[in-house]
């Protein structure tokens, strides 16, 4: 099972492991709400696991630029 990371904002390829050795609990799936898991979470039709996160440069800029953070709320 391959898990990709990629950012939300700016779909940067934020990393990808192989997690055929870890469980959903190891990869912090768990302790997401269900919602969390249906906006963050997706499974590709190969069982590749897709996780929404977001990258350095965007934490970055959503900390200097807080309004940001209300843009995106809305967009969704
Ligand atoms: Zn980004």
């Amino acid at each position: 099972m391959i898990v990709h990371y990629y950012c939300r904002h700016c779909t940067a390829d934020i990393g990808t492991i192989d997690s055929s050795s870890l469980t959903e609990e190891q990869l912090g799936i768990q302790t997401l709400s269900e919602n969390e898991k249906q906006e963050m979470v997706s499974y590709g039709a190969n069982g590749d696991i897709r996780i929404q996160t977001i990258c350095e440069n965007c934490q970055e800029a959503l900390e200097e630029n807080p309004d940001l953070h209300q843009y995106d709320y809305l967009i969704h």
